[in-house]
């Protein structure tokens, strides 16, 4: 086809195992890889997260963090001077959450009436524990800069918290395996779509969008794309899912990945196939 293809993923259970691997994905990435398709992570990660991971790939696109709180932009990138957002380092970053100081100050505040505990509350041998991480990767976890990830201790109390966080302009999202207070408005496909329009302003036309999720919080990423693929959880159900024309993979992590993506590339470019 004609134009850009661009490929948002979701990185736990979708390119990645419950290992945290992306073992069965490789024929797909050096089909995108080849193409100079840009494969954009979209993650519940932080900054310090996807960096590590991309490098482990070898990737070089831009990158969206802790649940579309942020877009990064890498400088140079394709030749792209953007102007919006401010500079970080290497990056323009676009930030769409609150910043996370203002989330600790809210849970520091308010967590312990909610019974809730945060990653800013544990220490990185509690989140290795809980989160199946390696000590290393459990500090680079902890590293937010636009959100927080927290989990109930017993029931808690989510309709109280999630009442508290509006009134100061938070929302709470699930992922895989924790709850993430964000700020109002910031989710994957917000995310998406601001750093699809400032692409869209730079690559040559037109676009075409690609997005592969599993969980609850890439639902707005599917919604925001114009091929969209879910992956079973964990338990191989499939999160209940009304975007239009979603495909369903057919097992969970690389695997589906490789599979769902070589499938999309192959009927993108039969001739006379679909145009966005
Ligand atoms: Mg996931």
């Amino acid at each position: 086809m004609d134009g850009t293809i661009l490929i948002y993923t979701d990185l736990d259970g979708t390119l990645l195992d419950d290992a945290y691997s992306f073992r069965g994905a490789e024929e797909a990435l050096a089909a995108i890889r080849r193409r100079g398709i840009p494969l954009i992570p979209c993650s519940s990660k932080t900054r310090a997260e996807v960096e590590r991971l991309r490098l482990r790939l070898g990737l070089e696109d831009p990158f969206i963090v802790e649940n579309g709180a942020a877009c990064f932009l890498p400088d140079g990138w394709r030749g792209i001077a953007a102007d919006e957002g401010f500079r970080d380092g290497a990056y323009r970053v676009i930030r769409l959450g609150a910043d996370s100081v203002r989330i600790r100050r809210f849970l520091a505040a308010r967590g312990r009436d909610f019974g809730v505990r945060g990653f800013g509350d544990a220490t990185a041998a509690e989140i290795a524990r809980r989160a199946g991480l390696s000590l290393e990767e459990a500090e680079l976890a902890r590293r937010r800069e636009f959100s927080e990830v927290f989990w109930f201790e017993g029931e808690g109390r989510p309709a109280e918290l999630a009442a508290a966080a509006a009134r100061e302009g938070l929302e709470i999202t699930r992922g895989g395996r924790f709850h993430h207070l964000i700020g109002r408005g910031a989710d994957k496909g917000a995310a998406v779509r601001r750093l699809t329009a400032l692409l869209g302003r730079h690559l040559p036309g037109p676009l075409l969008t690609i997005g592969l999720g599993d969980g609850a919080n890439d639902l707005p990423l599917l919604a925001a794309v114009d091929r969209a693929v879910l992956l079973p959880r964990a338990d191989g159900s499939f999160e209940p899912c009304a975007v239009p024309g979603i495909r369903h993979a057919r097992s969970r992590g690389g695997r589906g990945w490789n599979e769902a993506v070589l499938a999309l590339l192959a009927e993108l470019e039969r001739p006379g196939g679909p145009s966005p």
